[in-house]
């Protein structure tokens, strides 16, 4: 059978470890078949069909290990100020006038021009939260079929919350199970997890409900954990610990746990999620929005914690997202050595394909999935194995991306994003943040 080889200039085959050059790979099916030099697989393959991607570099695609699809609705909405604190970014702005203004149509818009914009820029896993109350059932639904015309490897779940009441809770929880059972059964690109909220807006039942649920079917529980000091707070008033140490006496935490953001973090929080083996993903930017906090990234990683990096449905590209975790922790702890380009390139890889629970996806070695992205290797300085993954980090943007394969087909061919009209996809989020922002005002 003919397969494709990829030649490039330079190839990353393990994110954080050397790149090489003059190397490339094989894709047969939707898998990489074979690793080697250029000149190598070209007199081995000689039937194949070549891709000669000179000046570009070859890496696994990204994995956007969180976002929120519909965030984009909210981008440039008008506010008379910012909110005061998390709290309140919570509770006067992002429930009433985000959230529970979702309906399926804007959900549908936000989707569509989600997945362009992340294959655009060599996005080719990510995990979606949808938090809607008011649009479900089958708001999952919706956003499969989109993502499955875009042949993205998406994970969506539904962030089930007793916020609005308990029935809505439960009809939350419902959505994922029927999700998950459904993409279990049909063992496509498209797979479900379970979701909820936050210890403040779930009771004990609730929480120890949707853990039950995602274990029965095998797949991964998320929660948003201590994005800002609310939360911590809150359990201490109210549990009389902190929130990773209720979870913990809850018996829920385990390598079945993913707690997205880990902001705020005692000591005995942090020795808790490297204990109990908990998956965690980093949100360097909107942690910053959020006036979240820093997250103790380099200790956990130090650690030997899994963790991902993802977007937040804030800044989407992901060339921005890895810029932030590699300088803001810098600035933070006084010291230029922690959280070097190599082990970003591998969090916004590999690491991110690890926290989300993905099998053989994050790496180009035979075996793992043909998921990958060729961009543009024309630096303004001479660039050798040696300082690629820095060139890559601070001087490259999402349009830089030139080729995207998900699964071994073509998504993105010279910057232009496959059976997409963007101008189209543009104006339905237009239409649509319209609609959300009149409630708005
Ligand atoms: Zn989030």
């Amino acid at each position: 059978m003919n397969g494709t080889l990829i030649l490039p200039q330079f190839l990353i085959q393990k994110s954080g470890q050397t790149p090489k050059e003059d190397w490339g790979v094989r894709v047969l099916g939707g898998r990489i078949d074979a690793v080697g030099s250029n000149q190598a697989l070209r007199e081995q393959y000689p039937e194949d069909k070549i891709v000669d991607a000179p000046n570009s570099v070859l890496s696994p695609g990204f994995v956007n290990a969180h976002v929120h699809l519909y965030g984009v609705l909210a981008h440039g909405i008008p506010l008379t100020n910012a909110p005061s604190d998390f709290w309140a970014f919570l509770d006067d702005f992002w429930w009433p006038l985000v959230e529970n203004a979702l309906d399926s149509k804007m959900i549908a818009a936000a989707t569509d021009f989600g997945c362009a914009e992340m294959l655009r820029g060599g996005t080719t896993s990510f995990y979606d939260c949808l938090e809607a109350p008011f649009a479900i059932p089958d708001a999952l639904l919706v956003q499969k079929e989109i993502v499955e015309k875009h042949g993205l490897r998406g994970t969506l779940s539904f962030e089930a919350t007793e916020r609005v009441s308990k029935e809505n809770g439960q009809l939350g929880l419902q959505e994922n199970t029927k999700f998950i059972d459904l993409c279990q059964k049909e063992s496509g690109l498209v797979q479900g997890l379970m979701c909820f909220h936050t210890s403040f807006t779930c009771s004990e039942e609730f929480i120890r409900q949707a853990f039950s649920l995602g274990a029965d079917r095998g797949v991964l529980t998320h929660m948003h954990c201590n994005e800002g000091v609310h939360e911590p707070e809150y359990a201490l008033k109210h549990f009389g610990k902190r929130t990773l140490e209720y979870y913990d006496e809850l018996g829920v935490t385990g390598a079945g746990m993913l707690a997205s953001q880990c902001v705020q973090l005692s000591e005995r929080e942090r020795a808790i999620i490297a204990e109990k083996n908990i998956k965690v993903t980093h949100m360097p930017l909107s942690n910053c929005e959020v006036g979240g906090g820093i997250a103790p990234v380099p200790e956990l990683v130090a650690n030997g914690v899994t963790l991902g990096l993802g977007s937040d449905g804030y800044i989407n590209d992901f060339f921005e997202v890895m810029r932030g975790a590699f300088l803001i922790h810098k600035a933070n702890q006084l010291d230029p050595q922690v959280m070097p380009a190599k082990n970003i390139w591998y969090l916004a890889t590999e690491g991110g394909a690890r926290a989300m629970g993905l099998k053989n996806v994050g790496r180009l070695a035979p075996g793992w999935v043909a998921d990958l992205q060729l961009i543009d290797a024309a630096f303004n300085t001479p660039t050798k194995a040696h300082n690629l993954y820095d060139q890559l980090v601070l001087w490259r943007n999402q349009h830089h991306v030139k080729n995207v394969m998900v699964n071994g087909k073509w998504r993105v061919r010279n910057g232009i994003v496959l059976d997409a009209d963007l101008g189209a996809m543009r104006a339905r989020v237009h239409e649509s943040a319209e609609r959300m922002w009149r409630k708005a005002q």
